[in-house]
């Protein structure tokens, strides 16, 4: 018995059953730049390719001068952005943006030259300062290469600051800027290049649930922002994970999901539920359309919270 158990499970390792070991380590977060591709006659990306801890990159680059949108984890992520950046954009003057601060998105910035210039809303600004470098401990601590790669990492300050809106000519082609208010964070940033209709759009509109993960992060503030992000009728979607979409698609469907969880939230309070009670009810309402749970319940306790 013994003996022939043995053999079945050495023929199993021979045809391959047991997955190779380079499948059950997740990939560093690391920016492959040489996935580069231009998408519109504008905007050139760099695809997550869905890595966590990885954001799609973006450039815009105009006669004049271009912009980079999200820097990678950590400096040495950054310095291969930044090359990237010569590359398509040579000597033009160079701009910097990110859509939020946290880490993958925001600290590779200080591996740019003082030339280029960041540029930061004021709720950007408010984040770093109530924030810092938390979630960055948090990353350092998961791997011994999130801690190589975020090793001295720190936020750089910006060069230019705005309240809401911001427009960057970039000579042939505009960028706005626009501060979105509380969403994933306080600070959410989306960039419209309105010639070429691509909307990055953060955390804000994504494939993936979305996740509140601020104290500030608001349903109703989402919701709005949402709109705003849809009366834009945006070509291309470049969200900062995962795939990129044509149309609103994301859009909708986070509209659709967000609007369910607020009313089924208000629902269970009105009953009288407390949060946990309407956390579970709310939970098994979704079963299965809502697999990240622990976004779900972040996305309930808001709800609940904003509920009359
Ligand atoms: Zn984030």
């Amino acid at each position: 018995m013994r003996a022939s158990v043995r053999i079945i499970i050495s023929a199993l390792a021979l045809v391959g059953t047991a997955p190779p070991l380079v499948a059950q380590t997740p990939p560093g977060p690391i920016v492959k730049v040489d996935g580069l591709r231009q998408i519109s006659p504008h905007v050139h990306i760099i695809p997550d390719n869905s890595v966590p801890m990885v954001p799609n990159v973006g450039y815009v680059v105009g006669d004049r001068a271009a912009l980079v949108i999200d820097t990678g984890l950590g400096p040495r992520n950054g310095a291969a952005v930044y090359e990237v950046a010569k590359k398509l954009a040579g000597s033009k003057q160079l701009y910097l943006v990110t859509t939020h601060f946290h880490p993958e998105h925001d600290l590779g910035a200080q591996a740019f030259p003082d030339t280029t210039r960041l540029i930061r809303s004021t709720d950007q600004i408010k984040d770093i300062a109530e924030f810092g470098l938390q979630l960055a401990k948090v990353f350092a601590s998961r791997s011994p290469i999130n801690a190589e790669l975020l090793k001295d990492a720190d936020f750089r300050k910006a060069d230019i600051t705005f309240e809401r809106d911001y427009d960057l000519d970039l000579g042939g082609v505009r960028a706005k800027l626009t501060a979105m208010g509380p969403n994933h964070t306080a600070g959410d940033t989306i960039v419209w290049v309105e010639p070429d209709r691509v909307l990055f759009s953060g955390d804000v509109a994504m494939r993936a649930q979305p996740a509140f993960a601020s104290p500030h992060s608001s349903l109703r503030q989402w919701l709005a922002s949402l709109d705003r992000l849809e009366a834009l009728k945006p070509a291309i979607i470049v969200p900062s994970h995962g795939p990129t979409a044509d149309g609103t698609a994301f859009i909708t469907g986070y509209r659709t999901y967000l609007t369910e969880v607020r009313d089924r939230a208000a629902a269970e309070k009105k009953a009288g539920r407390n949060v946990d009670q309407a956390v579970e009810a709310v939970t098994a309402a979704f079963s299965d359309r809502a697999p990240d749970k622990a976004r779900l319940a972040g996305a309930i306790k808001a709800a609940y919270a904003e509920a009359q």
